[in-house]
Parts: structure tokens; sequence; C-alpha cells
């Protein structure tokens, strides 16, 4: 098979939120962009929005068993992936003591889990490529301490972990591997954690020299800077989009 020209990517949990920012941003750029979410009407409705350069497959991450499949399905298709953005993850924000060993599982599953096999899965092929762009998300909940998200504060410290062990493993076959971190951004996931909250808010807002909350497409920025050429020196980094947020006083 013939490889295409322009760029492929996958983003997972491209259909809404951040995910779907990143995918605008890199159809805008020419990128032909998979999105992957377990929500078949969210994908479509992404999908009508952006056009034909973004493709959707409905599918459950959480189902590892099946990943190996569905990324070969991808490159049979494509002929490559260049490019996976591990978007999708979940949040509980819940007291410490409250939260069940099945809570901090099923976090530890979609957040961690599922963003190694899909990488691990993906880089075979890259690794045949030498070329290859993965950018993992991050949180401020890494950065520091924030109480009552345990589960995801692990999850999102295992993924900054990942993203350097991937680095120097991954760099010499030519893939690189960073790492964004962003700040409190303008999303469904965001508005469930802080818009019945307003103490949690306004210490949000108030240790965040920019004094707002992030747009999406501030993320997507970085991310597609982080996925093009223009960062071809640079990996294993956690570079924080926040608007000061993690520096904050
Ligand atoms: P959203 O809830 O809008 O997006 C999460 C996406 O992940 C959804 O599109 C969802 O799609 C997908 N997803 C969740 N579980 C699965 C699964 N098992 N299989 C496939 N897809 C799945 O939240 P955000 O856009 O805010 O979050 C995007 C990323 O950014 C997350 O990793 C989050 O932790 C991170 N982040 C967000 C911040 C914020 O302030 N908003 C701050 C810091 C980090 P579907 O429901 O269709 O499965």
């Amino acid at each position: 098979m013939q490889t295409p020209q322009h760029k492929i990517a996958i983003v997972t949990g491209g259909g809404s939120g951040i995910g779907l920012a990143i995918t605008e941003k890199f159809i805008q750029s020419g990128i032909h962009t998979i999105i992957v979410g377990r929500d078949q009407q969210k994908l479509e409705n992404a999908k009508e929005k952006l056009g034909n350069r973004c493709e959707c497959i409905a599918f459950d991450l959480n189902d590892l068993k099946a990943i190996p499949q569905l990324v070969k399905q991808i490159v049979d298709m494509h002929g490559k992936i260049d490019i996976l953005v591990n978007n999708a993850g979940i949040n509980l924000k819940k007291e410490f003591t409250e939260v069940t060993d099945e809570e901090f599982q099923n976090i530890l599953l979609t957040n961690v889990t599922a963003a190694f096999v899909l990488s691990r899965e993906i880089v075979k092929y890259m690794i045949e490529k030498e070329s290859g762009s993965i950018i993992n998300i991050s949180s401020m909940a890494s950065q520091y301490g924030i109480p009552k998200v345990i589960a995801y504060t692990a999850s999102k410290s295992a993924i900054e972990g990942m993203t350097r062990a991937m680095a120097v493993e991954l760099s010499p076959k030519g893939i690189r591997v960073n790492c964004l971190a962003p700040g409190f951004i303008a999303t469904d996931m965001s508005a469930k954690a802080l818009n019945n909250d307003p103490e949690r808010k306004g210490k949000v807002l108030s240790r965040t020299p920019m004094g707002k909350l992030g747009e999406p497409a501030a993320v997507a920025d970085a991310v597609l800077f982080l996925a093009s050429a223009a960062s071809n020196y640079i990996t294993g980094v956690v570079l924080p989009v926040d608007g000061g947020n993690s520096i904050g006083f």
C-alpha cells in the first residue's frame, strides 16, 4: 500500500473538550485525524463539525485486549500512524477514605493502562518508520497536591513518569514522547469538578496568575507544536499550559 503524504493522527477522547480542540487544530493543519471514544453520537457530532479529514471510531479503551486489533485496522487502512495523543481520561472527585478499590483501579485502567497499551501497539508500527510523536496529557494534580482526587493524581503522576521512560527508550528509534499538563481548562470535566464547589473554583482562580480558566484551543496549540517538526529537538518534557497555575502563589 502507498503511504499517504499527509500525517495520520489518533486523538483519544477527540469527541469532546480538549480532545475536540486538538482534533480541530490538527485538521486545520492538514492532519488526517482519527478520534476514538465510547460515545458514537459525540464522535459523529465532532465529525459533522470537522469534515472528512476527521474519522471516528467508537471504542472503549478499557477493552485492552481489543486494542492491538484496533491499531492494526487503522494501519491497514492508512499505512502508518504519525501522531498519537493520549488524551482520553476520567476523573473522580471523592474523599480519600471513600474511594473504593474498584474506583481506584478503574481510573488507572483508563488513564494509565489503556494509554500504555495503545502506545505500545502504535510504537511497534512507528519503529518501522523510525518516526513518530506521542503526546500524553497530564494535569496540575501531578504538579502539586490537590485534595479529593487520589486516583486521578496517581494516574497523572504515572503518565509523567511513563513519558520520561518512553522518551529515553524510544527517542533513539526516531519517536519523540512528550507530555502536556493543562491547568484548569473550561470543559465538561472541569465544570463537574468546580461548578458546584465555589471554594475550589476560587482557590483555582486565586493561584492562577492569568486569573481565568484556559480555553481548550490553548492546549490544542501547544499539542500541535509538540506534534510537529517545530519541536523536533524536544522529547521527554512536561509542558504546563496553565496560565501560570503551577507556579502561582
Ligand atoms: P472530557 O470529559 O470532555 O473528555 C474526556 C474524553 O475521554 C471524552 O471524549 C471521553 O469520550 C473520552 N474517554 C473517557 N473514557 C474513555 C474510554 N474508556 N475509552 C475511550 N474514550 C474515553 O474532558 P477534558 O477534555 O477536560 O479532558 C481531556 C484530558 O485532559 C483528560 O486526560 C483530562 O484528565 C485532561 N485534563 C483536563 C483538565 C481540565 O481542566 N479540563 C485539566 C488537566 C487535565 P467518551 O465519553 O465518548 O468515551
